[in-house]
């Protein structure tokens, strides 16, 4: 009974990617073949994975290889694999059903001008078939199910059907691609060879290329033989005739046509790491790693070395131009390192065998020293795995190191990767110091160039102790804030840290070459000398009254009220508590969706409203209240907007900006002298009234 065929839907987006990827007239097509090779490299290694705990999944197929059969006749192109195979679930899953994030991302990046070449990187290597082929056939074998074959001629719908034909595979998957028209040079031997060369020289099972030819071949011509042994039956053979019988016997063969067929070997190179570094090119070394990457690009920096002695390791390690596209997503692959033990590849998914912030590192761990059955517990506790761990972020880090010599390398290096390093440096305690050498930031000194920390305190002056930093959204945000005035005064540099996770990487940090990390949009002290101490404790009581009346007018709003030596020309900035969340940490924790509120509470700054003698603004303020009081209508206008100006201009968000528009509102009337009978003014005051009593009844609430 012949098998039933069931029809499956592939989804949305891969259909679209499909019918892309059919109709392109991109010329460089033969990465089709790089990526199905991959493919069963890939399904090779899984099997090898599952047999070193239980040897006896390989006796389905003991030998391990790839096979390309060419079949011109058919004008089908054949590539076998004896890998895994897949169940009839796997089929259905894994080519067409499930979504995957790649599939979008890589259209996005195809309009956006990528090459497809790009393909395998986002997870999509398989539909690269399409490139050469308009239909084709997945034949496969688990050892856990029976034979299936999957069908698709990249519309809408694919097939699965169980495969009861004479032709049985023992395990794995055959790739059957029948070719377009235009595409039959991929079943030229020469083609083949040139291809698997230039993409796929480094993979660690034998491809195996079956070329089938037509051969010329002498035989014995049978029926003139049986015609002479007839004729010679009658006579007993002379001695002078046996000379001439042998000649007679050259005669009786011919030439016919055979074929034959010859399985060759293609890719018969040792395995790089094993090599001599200064023995090996940088083309090679570059072939090697978008062999091992899925990159099309070159590698920004490749680091060879063998560690000997107690433990025994040789290692190949690349880091790449760019990020990957889903750097930082966590469902990505942890690890990009494929571990070897004594040249047989064991595993790329080993847990914790590089720490996460390093996971944009590609290559290959070749270890003397672990026994060749890992399982994936024994992986996990391994103390050899441990030391070769620390072996590989060492190395790392001294590569890093090498990069940050050729400034124009360290910049690509940085824009991609500088958030690894700073996670390194929220992360990783050991290598903490050494990796903050390869920070950099602008600052209010160096203008459009990055500074790293150590040129910073070559340039600080001699009285200054701490090294500064302000945090905040953007460079514009922060270049201008009030925080940066007195320490511009003081000819002391300031380092901009724009990026989300620069304060949770200084706060782990702490210090630099001895010198004190500080954010100086938090409670600090600033150097002063004994006389600028004086004026400020002079003017501290001078302007105890305005504090002690500004605080009546905010009440709960702030913490305290102080004087400040740390601003110039702006009136007012609100600093927070040296303990708490900056401004800057603020708006990022209440940026996240998902964040625990319950730490709000007590996390959230504890808010200093800072007031400058210097300004005439305070100035003024200070003889207002003298004269009219706390209670003034006007001063407690006026306060509270200088409370909310101060609270933007130091990176918080308002509340509630509704009643600070109102009051700017009312300044505007004024400035353009409309009555404050008129109804826009009445709105205004309404708005406010609102929402004050809105806060009183808020406050009831909380009481
Ligand atoms: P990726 O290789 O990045 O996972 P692909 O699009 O190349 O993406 O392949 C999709 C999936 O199809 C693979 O993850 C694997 O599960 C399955 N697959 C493809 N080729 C083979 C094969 N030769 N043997 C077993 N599974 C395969
Ligand atoms: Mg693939």
């Amino acid at each position: 009974m012949p098998s039933k065929v069931e029809t499956h839907e592939f989804t949305a987006e891969i259909t679209q990617l499909m019918s892309l990827i059919i109709n392109t007239v991109y010329s460089n097509k033969e990465i089709f073949l790089r990526e199905l090779i991959s493919n069963a490299s890939d399904a090779l290694d899984k099997i090898r994975y599952e047999a070193l705990s239980e040897p006896s999944k390989l006796e389905s197929e003991p030998e391990l290889f790839i096979r390309i059969t060419p079949r011109p006749e058919e004008k089908v192109l054949e590539i076998r694999d004896s890998g895994i195979g897949l169940t009839k679930a796997d089929l259905i899953n894994n080519l067409g059903t499930i979504a995957k994030s790649g599939t979008k991302a890589f259209m996005e990046a195809l309009s956006a001008g990528a090459d497809v070449t790009m393909i395998g990187q986002f997870g999509v290597g398989f539909y690269s078939l399409f490139l050469v082929a308009d239909h084709v056939q997945v034949i496969t074998k688990h050892n856990d199910d029976e034979q299936y074959i999957w069908e698709s001629n990249a519309g809408g719908k694919f097939t699965v059907t169980e495969d009861d034909s004479h032709e049985r595979l023992t395990r794995g998957t055959v790739i059957r691609l029948f070719l377009k028209d235009d595409q039959l040079d991929y079943l030229e031997e020469k083609r083949i060879k040139e291809v698997v060369k230039r993409h796929s020289e480094f993979v660690s099972y034998p491809i195996q290329l079956v070329v089938t030819k037509e051969v010329e071949k002498e035989v014995k011509d049978e029926d003139a033989e049986e015609e002479e042994v007839k004729e010679g039956d009658d006579k007993q053979p002379k001695l002078e005739e046996v000379e001439d019988e042998s000649e007679k016997k050259e005669e009786k063969t011919k030439t016919i046509k055979e074929t034959v067929t010859e399985t060759e070997e293609l890719n018969k190179t040792k395995p790089l790491w094993t090599r001599t570094p200064s023995e090996v090119t940088q083309d090679e070394y570059n072939a090697f790693y978008k062999s091992i990457s899925n990159d099309w690009e070159d590698p920004l920096a490749v680091k060879h070395f063998s560690v000997e002695g107690q433990l025994e390791f040789k290692a190949i390690l690349f880091i790449p131009k760019r990020p990957p596209f889903d750097a930082f997503e966590t469902k990505k692959k942890k690890n990009n390192i494929k571990l070897y033990v004594r040249r047989v590849f064991i595993t790329d998914e080993a847990e914790d065998f590089i720490p996460e912030w390093l996971s944009f590192v590609k290559g290959v761990v070749d270890s003397e020293d672990l026994p060749l059955n890992l399982s994936r517990e024994v992986l996990q506790q391994n103390k050899i795995l441990k030391v070769i761990k620390k072996n590989i972020v060492k190395k790392l880090i001294e590569t890093f190191n090498e990069i940050a010599e050729d400034s124009e390398q360290f910049d690509k290096f940085y824009s991609a990767f500088s958030k690894n390093i700073k996670l390194g440096i929220h992360e990783d305690q050991q290598n903490r110091a050494a990796l903050s050498k390869l920070l950099r930031y602008n600052s209010t000194k160096s203008a459009e160039e990055l500074t790293s920390l150590t040129d910073y305190v070559t340039r600080m002056p001699e009285h200054q102790k701490n090294i500064y930093y302000i945090t905040g959204e953007t460079i514009k945000a922060v270049e201008k804030s009030p925080f940066l005035e007195a320490l511009k005064a003081k000819d002391f540099e300031v380092l901009f840290l724009v990026d989300p996770i620069d304060e949770y990487a200084m706060t782990q940090l702490k210090e630099f070459e001895d010198k004190k990390l500080v954010d100086i949009t938090k409670d600090f002290e600033l150097e002063e000398t004994e006389e600028e101490k004086k004026a400020r404790e002079e003017e501290i009581k001078e302007f105890e009254p305005l504090t002690k009346a500004l605080k009546d007018v905010l009440g709960d709003l702030v913490e305290k009220v102080v004087i400040s030596h740390k601003l110039v020309d702006a009136p007012a900035a609100i600093r927070t508590g040296q303990f708490g969340w900056s401004a800057n940490m603020e708006r990022i924790m209440k940026a996240q969706a998902l964040r625990d509120t319950s730490m709000s509470s007590y996390m959230s700054s504890k808010k200093t409203f800072e007031i400058s003698p210097r300004s005439s603004i305070i100035r003024e303020l200070k003889k207002k209240v003298e004269t009219d009081g706390a209670e003034d209508k006007t001063v407690k206008d006026l306060t509270t907007l200088l409370y909310e100006t101060a609270l933007l201009t130091s990176g918080f968000s308002l509340e509630e900006p509704a009643s600070f528009a109102a009051r700017i509102n009312r300044l505007i009337s004024l400035g353009l002298n409309i009555d404050e009978d008129e109804p826009e003014a009445e709105i205004a005051t309404t708005t406010t009234a609102t929402t004050e009593e809105a806060v009183e009844s808020n406050m009831e609430e909380v009481d």
